[in-house]
This record gives structure tokens, C-alpha cells and sequence, in this order.
């Protein structure tokens, strides 16, 4: 059999069905790749072991009626995991170590997958470009020197590199879609509810959520019918009836109304960016979508206000962290105050540190009102330029990131310039839709670029059967040569 490592998921499961492979076998040619792509610090905490057993407990007694039946799954280390340790990237998190499974990993587990390593990220998610992780930074598998994008950027280069079949990462200003993006890969953010935050560790709660990375759309609908569900220990999470993406995708789209926003550029966005839209436009409009021109005209306050809101909900999250419950507590300090103060000064890196100051800032009393309260009224605004659109179209098409992968170190003195990487992908948290990054071409120096399909609130099918569609008839094939 030629290498099932550069399948995508849904061909490995129907190997897996048909018993052209055992969940051993397979699990084994991940860990071969897994050991010979140490270079790109993809993973911080692998558990081989565990995977084995749980592969051999499948090939002895296997259930192919699951939606993942023997796959095993590397996950963001976002996601608590029970006795097996969980960072966040921090090393505040270091020796932390779950007594409890995250809801979205154990919906993973529960149908049929297993865990085969916790992957790279930035510290607690901030970051476009995991160069803020305790652990270190990632590499793009797409070329040496290149940030893998962020957050989630251990999935994202751990699933281009064929690391794992597919993944999971978490998104509240687009660290699912924005690495997606780079890496030539599909990135879902789901409605926010739709996907339980139990078990996860917090960044910015009314943003953060979970979604699937995967190699295909299809992929991304099996991830997203695994991964989703109500849950009554999230308060957030929507109470509706689990749906079946896999099964109801659909690559008709004759007669839906694609929006375009009049809004979705920046100054001097790289003409490749502006090509590539046009290039979605007209493939979306070959297949018989209607493209009609929009406009959500409170878009270029997105930014300031995801990063008012954001910094406000992370200052007061990480508030917990203070070494005496658990993760790292110095040992320096003569008194309680002392303890605190060494704890979180030595536990947290530069770019927290510099969320919570904001966050602590935004809140104060003096500057609430002129802050917080106005980034919340102007988030409604944004809302209600999407909600009005949305009653004119079903889905809209951006670009999914203002440039292609950079380089590392490129952006790291310079918070300004990482966070306007962004530009296009906070709206949507803010308004808590969902939205799907699509690979769809290269730029000129060969390196993938992503669109954006945003749908409106649970409308998630149907931007996976857009998503289906465009990626059917979009000659787009991502090509990674391995240099590691
Ligand atoms: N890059 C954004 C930030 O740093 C988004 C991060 C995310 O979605 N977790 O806040």
C-alpha cells in the first residue's frame, strides 16, 4: 500500500473498514512520522503507548459503525486530557497534569478515536504565529523559515506534515482558520455553542471555540459530527439536536446567494490576495451561486474591539493562575503576596503578560465605560451587519488572512503588526458565526493562501457543501515536499 499517512481521513477510515489496515499498523506509521519530524516542535507531549493499546483493544474488538473507528488523533494541548499533562503552552501549565477530559475530546474518544500527542501552541492561544509558546516556536511544513500560523499552529503543521489524520484547535480570533490558511489546509470555527468549552482551557470566554483542522472538507464534516454536541456542563452550549455533516454533504449549490463585502481588503494586501477572491468568485459562480455585493460597514472596528474584549475576558481568566491551586508556583518570595507575584511574573511570557496589563487596563474602573463598554456596544454593531446580510444572503466569501505565511521572527517585536494578521477573521467571533477556511491556491512564492466562507448562526452544513463544492472544482492541491 502506498504511504496511508498522506490519505486523507475519510480514505484511512474506509481502509480501516475494509481491513486493508489495522488501527495498529496505522497508528505505528504515525508514530514513524511523528519521530522523524522532531525539526518542526510540533507536538510537546506524545503518548505512544496509550495509542498503541487503545489500536491493539480496537484491532481485537472493532466497532466500524463509529464515526472514528481506530483513529488516532493528535489534538492541540488546549484540551485538558485526563492524566496525560495539558500546557496551553505555558509554563504556568508545565506539570499540570488533568483529572478531568475535556467534552470535545472525550466526544472524540467516544467515537472511536484515541489520543496520539498534545500539539504546539501559543501560550494560552495568543498568538498569531506559535512563536509565544513556552515550548518553543513551530515550522510551517510548507518551508523552513516559516511561521506556521497561530495559535493552533502545532495542528496546523503537525496536519500538513501528515502527523496526524486530522485535528482539532480552538479559535477566537482565528487561530484555527489563520493556520489553516498557511498551511494549505481546511479549518472550520464553528458557531459559538456548538462545540462544548468544558475542559478547555480558557482564553476569552464568550469568544473561544473549538473546531476541526483537516486535510478535506469532507474530513471536516466527520470531525465537526464527532466533536459537536450539547453539553450541559458548558452554561454556552446550544441545546439542539446533534446533525449529520457527513452524511448530508452536498456539492449543489446552484441558486445560493454568496455575499461579497465590500470591506475584506487592507492597504497594501498583496495583489495575489485580491486574485485569489476573484478566482473563489468565479469558481462559486460556475456552479450556478449567485454573487452579490455586500457591504458590513462596521468591519474596520473588529479589530480594536477583539483586542479590547479579548485582553479584558483573558486578564480576568488567568486570574486563577496564582500557584496555589495548581500548575507552577516559585519558590522565591518570603510572604503569600510575594509567592503570587514570582509565580505569575516567571509562569507567564511577554505576550500574556502584555494581554493581561491591557485587560486589567480596559477594566478599571475610569476606563471601563470609555473601553469595555464601548467595544461591547460596538460589538453588536458588527453583529448586526452580519445579522442584516443575512437576510439577503446565505453565505458570505473573504479572504481568509491579509498575506501568506511569514517568516519567523518577522513580527515578533512588532504586536501591532501580528495582531492586524487578524483583520479578517475576529469579526466573525465577535458576531459568533461560523466560518471555514478553504485552501485555494499559492502565492507567488508557492505558499498557500485561504478563503473564508462565513455562514449564518448553525448554518454549518451549509458552508460544508460551499466548501464541498469549491474544493471539487478548484484544482487546488497542496503539495508538501518533505524537507525535515
Ligand atoms: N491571533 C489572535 C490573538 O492572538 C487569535 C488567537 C486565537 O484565536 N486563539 O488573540
Amino acid at each position: 500500500m502506498t504511504d496511508i499517512t498522506n490519505q486523507s481521513l475519510s480514505e484511512i477510515i474506509d481502509n480501516i473498514k475494509t481491513k486493508r489496515i489495522s488501527s495498529t499498523d496505522l497508528t505505528k506509521a504515525y508514530i514513524k512520522n511523528i519521530e522523524s519530524a522532531k525539526k518542526l516542535n510540533a507536538f510537546v507531549t506524545t503518548t505512544f503507548d496509550q495509542a498503541l493499546d487503545k489500536a491493539k483493544q480496537f484491532d481485537a474488538k472493532p466497532n466500524f459503525d463509529q464515526l472514528l473507528p481506530g483513529i488516532p488523533l493528535a489534538v492541540k494541548d488546549l484540551f485538558c486530557t485526563e492524566n496525560t499533562k495539558t500546557t496551553a503552552g505555558s509554563n504556568i501549565l508545565n506539570n499540570f497534569i488533568p483529572t478531568y477530559e475535556s467534552t470535545v475530546t472525550k466526544n472524540l474518544w467516544d467515537s472511536g478515536s484515541f489520543l496520539l500527542g498534545k500539539l504546539n501552541c501559543d501560550e494560552f492561544a495568543m498568538g498569531s504565529s506559535n512563536e509565544t509558546s513556552y515550548f518553543g516556536n513551530v515550522i510551517n511544513p510548507v518551508k523552513d523559515q516559516l511561521v506556521p500560523g497561530g495559535s493552533s499552529g502545532g495542528s496546523s503543521s503537525a496536519l500538513a506534515a501528515d502527523l496526524t489524520p486530522a485535528t482539532i484547535g480552538t479559535d477566537t480570533g482565528g487561530s484555527i482558520r489563520q493556520p489553516a490558511s498557511f498551511t494549505g489546509t481546511v479549518g472550520l470555527k464553528p458557531t459559538y455553542g456548538l462545540c462544548s468549552r468544558w475542559g478547555i482551557v480558557a482564553f476569552a470566554s464568550s469568544l473561544d471555540q473549538a473546531g476541526p483542522m483537516t486535510k478535506t472538507i469532507k474530513d471536516c464534516s466527520i470531525m465537526l459530527e464527532a466533536m459537536s454536541g450539547f453539553d450541559k456542563k458548558d452554561s454556552t452550549s446550544i441545546n439542539k439536536k446533534k446533525e449529520q455533516y457527513s452524511k448530508n454533504l452536498k456539492n449543489n449549490i446552484k441558486g445560493l446567494k454568496i455575499g461579497i463585502p465590500k470591506e475584506y481588503r487592507v492597504d497594501n494586501m498583496p495583489k495575489e490576495i485580491d486574485e485569489l477572491w476573484k478566482k473563489g468568485k468565479k469558481i462559486l459562480k460556475d456552479l450556478g451561486a449567485q454573487l452579490i455585493d455586500i457591504s458590513l460597514p462596521h468591519t474596520k472596528y473588529a479589530l480594536p474591539t477583539y483586542y479590547i474584549v479579548a485582553p479584558a475576558e483573558a486578564s480576568s481568566n488567568l486570574a486563577r493562575y496564582d500557584g496555589v491551586r495548581y500548575g507552577y508556583r516559585s519558590k522565591k518570595g518570603k510572604d503569600l503576596i510575594e509567592m503570587y507575584e514570582n509565580t505569575r511574573s516567571e509562569g507567564f511570557g511577554d505576550e500574556v503578560k502584555r494581554r493581561i496589563l491591557i485587560g486589567t487596563y480596559v477594566l478599571s474602573s475610569g476606563y471601563y465605560d470609555a473601553y469595555y463598554l464601548k467595544a461591547q456596544k460596538v460589538r453588536n454593531l458588527i453583529k448586526k451587519d452580519f445579522d442584516d446580510n443575512f437576510l439577503k444572503v446565505d453565505a458570505i466569501l473573504t479572504p481568509s488572512t491579509p498575506s501568506s505565511a511569514f517568516k519567523i521572527g518577522e513580527k515578533t517585536n512588532d504586536p501591532v503588526s501580528m495582531y492586524l494578521n487578524d483583520i479578517f477573521t475576529v469579526p466573525v467571533n465577535l458576531a459568533g458565526l461560523p466560518a471555514l477556511s478553504l485552501p485555494a491556491g499559492l502565492d507567488k512564492q508557492g505558499l498557500p493562501l485561504g478563503l473564508q466562507l462565513i455562514g449564518k448562526a448553525l448554518d454549518e452544513q451549509k458552508i460544508l457543501n460551499i466548501g464541498y463544492a469549491f474544493e471539487k472544482n478548484c484544482a487546488f492541491k497542496n503539495k508538501i515536499k518533505k524537507w525535515w
